[in-house]
């Protein structure tokens, strides 16, 4: 049985985990879900969902908590998938524009994040989206934007393993990305797609891709 974990220090931690819970009854997998705090609790894990919220307090408590080191090894191990949303993007990236230095990453994803790159809260945003590229008929999916960030480019990989490579997934109609894949085990998104009321496609395309 796998075992999807949600990081679960601070954001929107429950959202995740009920959605997935949600897919988990629909489909019937044989998947075991666990909120991540520690260590230990990382440690059953085949796949880690770090959720939105803010990336600042997330690195800070999970510096502050001593799970940082180990979800480092996490994020870098071949045999484990990650999915970062919103703040879990920017946690995730190698390099990151807007205030970087208030927040140490997990400097996995190959890309440079702008963080807060369409301004304040009230600038939040919905938007339909069509994934059915990536995910078959999904052609209208409520993208949630909330103070999101936008990967503004792929760094260059010349010296790295071609599993390193990113895969875009998703542009806005201005050529901003806003999804991407690295080497088919790392997800990012900079929208919430667990805040898509009631919408289990995008958790659900996950585990089938990146989990099962
Ligand atoms: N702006 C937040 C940050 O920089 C991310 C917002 C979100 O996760 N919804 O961490």
């Amino acid at each position: 049985m796998k075992c999807v974990g949600v990081l679960a220090l601070q954001g929107a931690y429950a959202e995740h985990f009920k959605i997935i819970q949600q897919c988990v009854e629909v489909y019937k997998y044989d998947i075991e879900i666990t909120t991540v705090k520690n260590e230990s609790e990382l440690a059953r894990c085949d796949a880690l969902i770090i959720p939105g919220g803010e990336s600042t307090s997330i690195s800070l408590i999970s510096q502050r908590t001593g799970i940082f080191q180990a979800l480092v090894n996490f994020v870098n191990d071949p045999s484990k998938s990650v999915w970062g949303t919103c703040a879990g993007l920017i946690f995730l990236a190698k390099n990151v524009k807007n205030t970087p230095e208030l927040v140490t990453t997990l400097d996995v994803l190959n890309v440079k994040v702008v963080r807060n790159a369409f301004g304040r809260q009230a600038q939040s945003f919905i938007k339909s989206c069509d994934f059915s590229s990536f995910i078959p008929n999904c052609t209208d999916f409520s993208a949630v934007f909330i103070r999101a960030p936008i990967i503004e480019s792929i760094l260059n990989l010349e010296s790295e393993n071609e599993d390193n490579n990113i895969r875009v997934l998703y542009k806005l109609d201005n050529g901003s990305i806003v999804a991407v894949s690295q080497g088919n085990r790392i997800l990012a998104t900079s929208f919430h797609p667990e805040l898509a009321e009631g919408d289990i496609r995008f958790h659900n395309w996950f585990l089938t891709e990146y989990v099962l």
